[in-house]
């Protein structure tokens, strides 16, 4: 039975209640009036629920692709600006003991080093990643108790967040482990990290327990509840993500959506984010198996559909995507990206892509320096903030500035003066002329006189050596 305050998997990500949801959205994608009624529902950015999505989600008339493509291009440029915030991964450890059918980190494959990181190998990745000029990571890592457990994630993070090399410093933290226990979110909360990310990789049961056939990821139910263990251990930024390629996309889209409704009923706060990756070529993985694989036409609609249905959740894309692909969805919606990504434990220090540990091949193999201009030539201002949850704007807080509209008053100085950090210790000559004139005209979109003044001070301060200010 449908139910999405259930805290039971089964009833808050209902099968039948997404075949019901998907037979409706049959019925009525060329269903003019209905359609009409849900773009005006949308217009007042208030989100739209699962079975009104898959409507959108179904119909294929062009003049209402239109609307969905502009409203979502609206809504991006209305809530995150023309900024895109930057992050990469970390890869801490590729030991796993899942079977995960489309990872190469699985058990049974003998073709990929296997390597974990120390502490001092830690260090010098995360210097290598100050020294680009990154200020966020995500961490990523394999399930194994034995080689990589709770205390070395919790020591790995400590370790990255001591590292002060020159004027670089890691201020934000994500982690995407494994599913775990509230005890473990309550330790990883007290070490202080920012997003508590893990994909669901499938919300279709019957998929999900065949694509893990074996490990402790084989329990559908204990993975898809994960995120209501982490909120119950204190962590209130939760990031979603499906691993498209697997099941049905409209399936996935509406499991998504519930999986979305669902926290929103029970903790009152949705996913902070939502990650949109596609399956990829990675070493005993031929991404050609999995027959469920979208386009990129489609991959377009479902991003522009995630930013109506949930205008208030962050969409991050992978250096899984080309640089045309990212171009062509940054604008439909994306609030961040990942930029000069190594998906291979370590790997930050070598001048040439290590591919023995990678867990998929990345398309975008620029520079974070290129991957910078690049962003404001075609218009957007990089962004390296992590103001929020350093100010304790988490959770219920950061959700209530966002729906008010009063986050903007942060996030466009922020991205003014962490760029300008940028710009000042690690662009090339090149990306600092770009920049500069960025943050010269986008200093007058500040609507706020005093946040203005205190902006251009700073940036200022910046330039005479001083670093960290934020609103
Ligand atoms: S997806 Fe994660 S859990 Fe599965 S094999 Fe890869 S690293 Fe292990
Ligand atoms: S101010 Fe907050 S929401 Fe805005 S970019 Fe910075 S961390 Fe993100």
């Amino acid at each position: 039975m449908y139910n999405p305050k259930s805290m039971k998997a089964e009833e808050f990500i209902n099968h039948e209640e997404i075949i019901e949801s998907l037979a409706y959205a049959d019925e009525n994608k060329d269903n003019l009036h209905l359609i009409r009624q849900i773009l005006d529902k949308a217009k007042e950015r208030k989100g739209l629920s699962h079975r009104e999505a898959s409507v959108l989600l179904a119909c294929e008339i062009p003049e209402i692709l239109n609307e969905i493509y502009d409203m979502a291009q609206q809504i991006k440029k209305d809530f995150y600006g023309n900024r895109i915030v930057m992050f990469a991964p970390l890869y801490l450890s590729n030991y796993c003991i899942n079977e995960c059918v489309y990872c190469p980190y699985h058990k049974q494959n003998s073709n990929i080093t296997r390597k974990k990181l120390t502490q001092d190998e830690i260090r010098e990745q995360v210097i290598a990643l100050q020294d680009m000029g990154h200020k966020r990571l995500a961490i990523e890592c394999g399930e194994d108790p034995i080689n990589s457990p709770i205390e070395y994630v919790l020591e790995s993070i400590k370790t990255i967040y001591s590292i002060k090399h020159k004027n670089g410093a890691i201020r934000r933290v994500n982690v995407n482990i494994a599913a775990t226990t509230v005890e473990n979110y309550r330790k990883l909360k007290e070490a202080e990290i920012g997003t508590y990310i893990l994909f669901q990789e499938t919300y279709h049961k019957k998929s999900y327990e065949e694509l893990h056939p074996k490990g402790p990821k084989h329990n559908y139910n204990y993975h898809t509840e994960a995120m209501d263990r982490a909120m119950e251990g204190g962590i209130d930024d939760v990031g979603l993500g499906v691993l498209f390629g697997l099941e049905l996309y409209r399936y996935e889209f509406a499991g998504l959506l519930m999986h979305a409704e669902h926290l929103e009923a029970v903790h009152g706060v949705g996913p902070h984010t939502i990650s949109l990756p596609r399956i990829k070529h990675a070493d005993d993985i031929d991404p050609d198996v999995f027959d469920n694989s979208i386009s990129d036409e489609i991959f377009e609609k479902l991003c522009a559909l995630i930013r109506i249905c949930v205008p208030y959740t962050g969409i991050i894309i992978s250096t899984r995507e080309s640089k045309e692909v990212r171009e062509k969805i940054i604008r439909l919606g994306v609030s961040q990206i990942s930029g000069a990504s190594r998906t291979s434990v370590g790997g930050y220090e070598e001048d040439q892509r290590p591919h023995d540990t990678e867990q998929f091949d990345v398309s975008d193999q620029r520079s974070l320096d290129e991957v910078v201009r690049w962003l404001m030539e075609i218009g957007y201002i990089p962004s390296f903030c992590t103001a929020c949850y350093r100010e304790g704007r988490t959770g219920d807080r950061f959700m209530s500035l966002c729906k008010t509209g009063q986050i903007q008053n942060c996030c466009h100085p922020n991205a003014l003066m962490t760029l300008k950090e940028f710009l000042e210790d690690y662009a090339s000559e090149k990306t600092k002329k770009v920049g500069e004139k960025m943050i010269e005209s986008e200093l007058n979109n500040i609507p706020k006189e005093k946040v203005r003044k205190i902006c251009e001070n700073n940036l200022k301060e910046i330039e005479n050596g001083k670093r960290d200010f934020r609103f």
